[in-house]
């Protein structure tokens, strides 16, 4: 086999810059452990990872591809866009997403109103993630309220409290998917719709194509082989670049999914051409 055959990439892992549960060193060390080819820092509404990420892969033979998760709406369902290839620089950007995570923050502290409604008081220094730039999740309460034994585990806390179906459920403030797609577009990414089959909109994707979406994750950790195909097809009547990663958010129930999803070198080598060839076109 060749070097270029055994080269995998992970495009879709999380830092403790959002709810990943490792750092972006910790992350990177691991990826040369299983011997990744690249990674994609793809936090939630956050770049912040990305640099720390890149200085400890310098001297391995790992990439490290600059990504970003937006979350937006399309109307009221709730999205998830990937960035590739993103400006983790660019000033314009950063600040819509530094605007993101104040929400978040805004977001977390309704949430803990209503638990404590409920008679469940965690305190808000609690929310790893606080700062300014990390960006706080319903994850990182998840695990405070697993540790402290209110619920039995993270499932458990989503499943009764702050899922969507939970009783302290509280509604993003988020942007319109066209606007996340026109701001990853304009600090020089693609934009890729995240794990489709969790997200269940596959009717909406010709619109979301019309809107400038450039790929879809075609591989993650919650899609079977059966999704896969169903995916590699719809990316093929649309013109669509294939993606994948794991998604994966540190050791859950004991697991680590980094590595367990994502796609070969020629897939990365053209989802850089595309971020590419959409700079080149907005000059
Ligand atoms: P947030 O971004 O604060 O709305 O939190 C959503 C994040 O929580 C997702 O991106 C996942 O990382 C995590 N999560 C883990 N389990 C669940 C679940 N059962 N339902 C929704 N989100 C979950
Ligand atoms: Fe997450
Ligand atoms: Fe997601
Ligand atoms: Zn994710």
């Amino acid at each position: 086999m060749t070097i270029e055959n055994d080269f995998f990439a992970d495009l879709h892992v999380h830092t403790n810059y959002s709810d990943g549960f490792f750092s972006p060193e910790i992350i990177v060390q691991k990826a040369i452990e299983i011997g990744l080819g690249a990674i994609a820092v793809t936090d939630h509404d956050g770049v912040e990872g990305i640099q720390s990420a890149v200085d400890a892969a310098r001297d391995v033979p790992l990439e490290v591809i600059p990504g970003v998760e937006i979350s937006a709406f399309d109307r009221d369902k709730e999205i998830h866009l990937l960035g590739y290839f993103v400006d983790y620089q660019d000033s314009s950007f950063t600040r819509i997403l530094e605007k993101m995570r104040r929400n978040r923050v805004e977001r977390m502290k309704k949430i803990l109103g209503l638990l404590s409604f409920k008679g469940i008081k965690i305190e808000e220094h609690e929310m790893f993630g606080m700062g300014k730039d990390r960006a706080v999740g319903r994850l990182h309460l998840a695990r405070v309220m697993a540790r402290d034994k209110i619920v039995r585990n993270t499932k458990e806390a989503f499943d009764k409290y702050i899922g969507d179906k939970g009783s302290c459920y509280v509604r993003h403030k988020r942007l319109d998917y066209r606007e996340a797609i026109a701001m990853i577009k304009s600090s020089g990414g693609v934009a890729v719709l995240a794990h489709p089959v969790v997200t269940d909109v596959d009717e909406r994707i010709p619109e979301y194509v019309k809107n400038g979406l450039r790929g879809i994750e075609v591989y993650h950790s919650k899609q079977n082989t059966s999704d896969n195909q169903k995916y590699l097809k719809i990316a093929d009547e649309y013109g669509l670049l294939i993606t994948g990663g794991s998604d994966c958010h540190g050791n859950v129930y004991g697991k680590m999914l980094l590595g367990t999803a994502g796609v070969n070198k020629r897939s990365v080598d053209e989802i850089r051409e595309s971020a590419k060839e959409g700079k080149n076109d907005q000059e």
